[in-house]
């Protein structure tokens, strides 16, 4: 009985379930390229709708769009490529531990932000440096 107990606790040590945590962020990747189409249409409707308008108000509405659908585009595209960068973990055989430290990060954290590159502790240091990244 004890011995059954160990070797539930080593299965404990190999961390995050690898083959969920790759279909977990393939289908946040999926979710966030899907999103981006809709954007794009949105902006074509709303330039065919003011067309009948006056220039001026036509051009500005649909460079408020344009604005907020390249602001969308770039947090998109960031999300994808870390999402990009965890699943290259996963292959690679590094996932689960922070780049920065090299500390396994706690499974809760990666349950939470599958794509997560760093524990807490680095990510607020990164934060605090001011940089994106
Ligand atoms: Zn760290």
């Amino acid at each position: 009985m004890s011995a059954d107990r160990e070797l539930i606790d080593d299965d404990d040590v190999v961390g995050p379930d690898l083959a969920a945590m790759r279909s977990l962020l393939l289908a946040q990747r999926d979710e966030l390229l899907d999103a981006v189409p809709d954007l794009d249409a949105e902006v074509f409707r709303t330039r065919s709708d003011v067309s009948d308008g006056s220039g001026e108000t036509e051009h500005l509405v649909v460079a408020e769009q344009k604005d907020l659908t390249a602001r969308v585009d770039a947090l998109t595209e960031r999300a994808v490529e870390e999402i990009d960068e965890a699943l290259a973990r996963i292959d690679a055989g590094t996932y689960g531990r922070c780049t920065d430290c090299g500390t396994p990060i706690p499974t809760e954290r990666l349950e939470a932000v599958p794509a997560a590159a760093t524990c807490l502790d680095c990510r607020s240091v990164r934060e605090r440096g001011g940089g994106l990244v």
